[in-house]
């Protein structure tokens, strides 16, 4: 049976990633739309999410608003009977996602938690490598150009808006699925601009099964961008660059494949609907929490787009 699927929040990521994705999937339909200032010029459109759930039986909802608000939006799609895609970071708290989840499970639908960057191509078999390999130490390094990705995004630079780990939970995202142990932060560094609510660079000190795990968060990258996870380990060392897409062992490059991440991120919330199954995994959410927990703060110069 065909799923009928509804999108709300009509915005970049909506346009560059979910609408060709959805497009691509069989056996996932997008049938309406959902979006103050938007709309799709061949589907219904609704400028809200209650009238979109009045109107139209769509079985499974997308949200790609930002993480702020996205709670009262779930929980609406979940009373509504109706299964549910959450963009990453899932939502702007860890206890409203697990209260989504006892929502979602309450209402026998799933709740899919994405973390798009694990789609990327070369994760899983950086997971395998890793899988037998004692750990030395681990440096993630993840540099971007805020002003490139990120123009006039208001929300990005408010509380909840998590500042440079929107981009840096891809990093976290990544990490979790590929250490073979646990991972939990022991030190943080946060700068914040003097005219924003949320950092624009960070420094987090991790441990993973007994390993230092160092990361750096930075949006004031010009020039190239870096979105590399290097780990060293007994037997080598491992490097995985462009966010996950290429992967190095010993300096040799093993594989570079084209981007799937969501066609893959579709293809799975249609067998998690399919099995009656949820997905809602909060660990990189989780360290981005304690990292602003444990974090010492630092102003720096004013943030003008
Ligand atoms: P965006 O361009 O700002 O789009 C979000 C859309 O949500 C807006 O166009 C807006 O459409 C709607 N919206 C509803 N309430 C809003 C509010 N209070 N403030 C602002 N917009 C609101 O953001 P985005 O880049 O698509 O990111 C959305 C989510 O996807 C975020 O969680 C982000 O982390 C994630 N994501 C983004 C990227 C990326 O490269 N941009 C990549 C992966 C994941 P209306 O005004 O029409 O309602």
């Amino acid at each position: 049976m065909t799923i009928r699927l509804a999108l709300v929040g009509l915005g970049k990521i909506a346009r560059d990633q979910h609408l060709p994705a959805i497009e691509q999937t069989e056996g996932v339909r997008l049938t309406a739309i959902a979006s103050r200032h938007a709309g799709h010029p061949d589907l219904p459109s609704y400028p809200e999410i209650d009238a979109l759930l009045a109107a139209e039986e769509a079985e499974a909802i997308t949200l790609c608003t930002p993480p702020q608000g996205r709670h009262a939006q779930a929980r609406a799609a979940i009373a509504a009977g109706r299964h549910v895609m959450l963009e990453k970071p899932p939502g702007a708290t860890v206890t409203e996602v697990q209260d989504l989840a006892r929502q979602a499970k309450a209402a026998g639908v799933t709740l899919f938690a994405t973390w798009h960057s694990r789609e990327a191509a070369a994760v899983d078999a950086a997971r395998d490598w890793l899988a037998t390999r004692p750990i030395r130490h681990v440096r993630i390094t993840w540099k971007e150009d805020v002003r490139h990705w990120h123009p006039g995004q208001e929300w990005i630079w408010q509380a909840g808006g998590l500042g440079v780990f929107d981009p840096g939970i891809n990093a976290l995202s990544i990490a979790t699925a590929i250490l073979p142990a646990p991972l939990f932060v022991t030190a943080a560094e946060l700068s914040f601009p003097s005219n924003r609510a949320a950092p624009i660079a960070a420094r987090v000190a991790m441990e993973c099964g007994g390993a230092p795990v160092e990361a750096e968060f930075d949006w004031r990258q010009t020039g190239p961008q870096t979105w590399d996870i290097e780990v060293e380990t007994e037997n080598g060392t491992l490097r995985l660059s462009h966010g996950g897409s290429r992967l190095h062992l010993d300096g040799v490059e093993q594989m570079a494949a084209p981007d799937r991440e969501y066609a893959r991120l579709y293809a799975r919330f249609a067998d998690l609907i399919r099995a009656g199954q949820s997905d809602v995994d909060l660990a990189p959410l989780q360290l981005v929490a304690d990292a602003f927990l444990l974090a010492n703060r630092h102003q720096v110069e004013a943030f003008e787009e």
